[in-house]
């Protein structure tokens, strides 16, 4: 096999236009049926309208009793008043007769309040009863409070969810209030991970790490994370040697997949073969190299797999690297793909706590931390930015955004941060 470094020519794009090139290649998936108790995290597929009204009734928002406003104004421990109870009505009872002038219905949380009603005295403003068959009222703080009136929560036609919100523990409540069993959710993208590289170890032959004779694949389990964090469904294709045979047979089983992501090999290397193997099977090149730091040698196209045309991310193996070009590039194109709304992370601005130096010509993404609270926000760097470090991820919960152009930040100047987890 002749053997040489990458010839191609790079296409060293901008940030941005890669970016366009890449989201303008997301279409959304097909819609399924979940599952209510299965279905947080996926994007709705359709908008979701209430049939129902809620609360079904006026009710009650304490334990107490249900009385007309005007039979105990003026009430005050100095000048109790004293009514008639009735009867009681528990949550799930029907609410009864009308409570007429003079008395007054003992009544729990969220039991319909009888007509004739208009507010509910907290049992702590009476005696609750000491005598039996009347209650005293020491407080006129509750007239006209306490009840909840029906449909204040929701009303047959009203919106209650837009399609391509992102399913929360909230949203499940409200569609459980609406009364779904099951959700119609846009089908989250299946995302087949390869790693490459002859000198990485998995986890079962870890000894060899410790020997000081192999690199552990940690970008490997970082990445599916990734993808399943997106919302996005891994698939781990294990570890493919530095040889096309490797190579092409792990991506021939990775056809189904509806994403192929390859991490290494995507540089200038002789052995950097991804590339080649996916040019032998008809691979259509994007681009390739993007001015970016770290991150550059990232590459995006389409494999012809029957029918279909497959989107590949080959992003590079130094795991700052596949980190960074997974956020900027692969994430955005796989929540498109999954349907929801909400696409790209949370932009905030933030002060620098040191002075940055970047080189000009590149977009740099620098891991950091936030400190302090939003719009006082400072970053600081999680450590080296070596490329090839894996230790400060953890520690990341930003990307500091340096443009292109800007190669000097001082301390206290204002930066964007590109937040991938709440600080
Ligand atoms: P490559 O992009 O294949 O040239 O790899 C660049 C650097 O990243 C090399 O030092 C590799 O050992 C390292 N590397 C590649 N893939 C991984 C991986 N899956 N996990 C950790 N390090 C990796
Ligand atoms: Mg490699």
């Amino acid at each position: 096999m002749t053997r040489s470094f990458e010839s191609r020519s790079a296409d060293w794009l901008s940030v941005e236009e890669a970016f366009n090139r890449v989201v303008s290649g997301a279409a959304q998936l097909d819609s399924i049926s979940v599952s209510l108790d299965s279905s947080v995290g996926f994007a709705l597929a359709n908008d979701v309208v209430s049939d129902v009204t809620l609360p079904p009734w006026d009710n009650s928002a304490m334990d107490g009793y249900a009385v007309r406003a005007e039979d105990v104004q003026g009430a005050s421990p100095s000048a109790p008043l004293r009514l008639v109870v009735t009867r009681q009505v528990r949550a799930g009872d029907p609410s009864g007769a009308v409570v007429e002038r003079g008395e007054a219905v003992r009544i729990m949380t969220g039991a319909p309040v009888p007509p004739g009603a208009d507010s509910v005295i907290r049992v702590e403003d009476t005696d609750a009863e000491g005598d039996s068959g009347s209650v005293q009222v020491r407080n006129d703080r509750d007239a006209e409070k306490n009840v909840r009136p029906a449909g204040q929560d929701m009303r047959p036609g009203e919106l209650l969810l837009a399609r391509g919100h992102t399913l929360s523990p909230g949203s499940i409540g409200v569609l459980a209030a609406a009364g779904l069993q099951q959700v119609p959710v846009c089908r989250p993208a299946s995302v087949a991970i390869l790693t490459t590289g002859d000198e990485l170890r998995s986890p079962d032959r870890f000894g060899d790490v410790r020997a000081g004779l192999g690199i552990p694949d940690s970008n490997g389990p970082m990445l599916a994370a990734m993808v399943a964090e997106a919302g996005g469904r891994p698939e781990r294709l294990g570890i493919a040697d530095d040889s096309r045979e490797a190579l092409a047979a792990r991506i021939s089983q990775a056809a189904d997949a509806d994403v192929l992501v390859t991490i290494g090999g995507a540089s200038m290397g002789e052995a950097d073969l991804v590339k080649r193997v996916l040019d032998g099977l008809g691979y259509e090149p994007d681009f390739w190299r993007v001015r970016m730091r770290p991150g550059s040698p990232v590459g995006f196209g389409w494999l012809p797999r029957g029918s279909r045309r497959q989107p590949v991310f080959s992003l590079p193996g130094n795991p700052a690297s596949a980190f960074v070009t997974f956020e900027v590039f692969v994430r955005p194109f796989l929540r498109r793909l999954g349907g929801h709304a909400r696409t790209e992370r949370r932009k905030i601005v933030c002060r620098a706590s040191v002075p940055l130096r970047t080189p000009a010509a590149l977009t740099y993404f620098l891991r950091v931390g936030v400190d302090g609270s939003a719009g006082d926000a400072t970053v600081r760097l999680t450590g080296s930015q070596g490329s090839g470090l894996v230790s400060g991820l953890a520690r990341t919960e930003g990307l500091t955004i340096i443009e292109e152009g800007v190669s000097a930040v001082e301390e206290g100047d204002e930066v964007t941060v590109m937040l991938i987890r709440e600080p």
